[in-house]
């Protein structure tokens, strides 16, 4: 359904992997926490500092991935360590 209606609207779906860790990477830096249970709601980075919001960070790094796939071809799977 997503797909034929972003179709109408000239837009393009673009679908993140399920591992793409969006919730544990910092927004601000980039930086990725160990570990982040469920129950967190709000952390802050161990490298940066900046406070976040569990899923308002990983609003923001899925749509700079999603942003990344459309500008630069990027790739949307986890980085590999
Ligand atoms: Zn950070």
């Amino acid at each position: 359904m997503l797909e034929y209606k972003a179709g109408w609207y000239g837009r393009e779906v673009i679908a993140v992997d399920r591992w793409y860790p969006s919730s544990k990477t910092c927004s601000s830096c980039g930086a990725l926490a160990e570990k982040l249970p469920l129950d967190v709601r709000e952390w802050a980075c161990r490298r940066c500092g900046a406070a976040h919001d569990r899923d308002v960070n990983a609003a923001r790094n899925i749509l700079a991935a999603g942003l990344a796939v459309s500008a630069c071809g990027d790739g949307v799977r986890p980085p590999r360590s």
